[in-house]
């Protein structure tokens, strides 16, 4: 689904990653881990084309990222659905608003706007808030909706950079379950972006360890941890 090689990304003078090379299956769930400032969310926004990388190349389901033109880039953006630590929400309007403003902007019609909030709420588990609005709602809630919001335009991929790191561990225990559901249910592939190796531990297949720019590390995330290299040794200690 995304084949990244010999990456590279500079802001003038600053190299953010260099040589980094990441094939992502369809249908897994990935993790990417590292300290903070080590890349990994300038990494995810070259994926969805909201930066361009120096040189190297992406593939996403065999589309050069770089290449794509402003139409295409709007139709592939369609295809990868992101969720962060704050999702920003409209204030104003009520959950329900929240989750059908894509749907709403691409122009589709109202009933089957009203039928795919419906469905997405059943599915994250907000039925019952969706004419709340968004300042009544606890962090998980919060992410909850935001994971329906990004799902209305039926991606391909979700990309999830830092979106429990707000949370309490139960909380964040159980929006891991619920992506782990939307990967299997919905067939989505995701890619996990955090500073915590717990989050990864409890959900992904595979991981890749981002330190200043580069992949030290990668794997099987079981394989990662009964044979910790010196690079997982040190970032563990970090994380604890
Ligand atoms: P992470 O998500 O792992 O914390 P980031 O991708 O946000 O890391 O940042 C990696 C490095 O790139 C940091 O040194 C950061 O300051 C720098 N950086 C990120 N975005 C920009 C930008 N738009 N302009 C200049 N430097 C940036
Ligand atoms: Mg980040």
């Amino acid at each position: 689904m995304i084949e990244i090689r010999n990456l590279q990304k500079s802001f003038g003078s600053l190299n953010v990653f260099e040589n980094i090379n990441l094939t992502i299956e369809d249908g897994e769930i990935y993790g990417l881990v590292g300290k903070s400032g080590a890349g990994k969310s300038t990494l995810l926004r070259c994926i969805n084309g909201l930066e361009f990388y120096s040189s190297g190349s992406i593939l996403v389901d065999g589309l050069e990222v770089n290449s794509l033109d402003k139409n295409d880039l709007q139709k592939f953006r369609k295809d990868i659905a992101m969720i962060f630590q704050h999702f920003p929400m409209m204030g104003r309007k009520t959950v329900y608003d929240n989750i059908a403003f894509p749907m709403k902007c691409w122009k589709y019609d109202k009933k089957e706007i009203d039928e795919r909030v419906k469905e997405l709420a059943e599915i994250v588990g907000i039925s019952h808030k969706l004419n709340k609005k968004p300042r009544v709602l606890s962090g998980g809630e919060k992410q909850r909706v935001a994971i329906a919001r990004a799902l209305t335009m039926k991606p391909k991929i979700l990309l999830c950079d830092e979106a429990t790191s707000a949370l309490d561990p139960t909380t964040t225990q159980s929006i891991l379950e619920l992506l782990k559901e939307i990967n299997e249910k919905l067939n989505i592939t995701i890619i996990v972006v955090t500073h915590q190796m717990e989050v990864i531990r409890h959900i992904c297949e595979k991981v890749s360890l981002m330190e200043n720019g580069r992949i030290v590390t990668h794997g099987e995330v079981d394989k990662i941890f009964l044979n910790q290299s010196e690079e997982v040794k040190s970032f563990l200690g970090h994380d604890e």
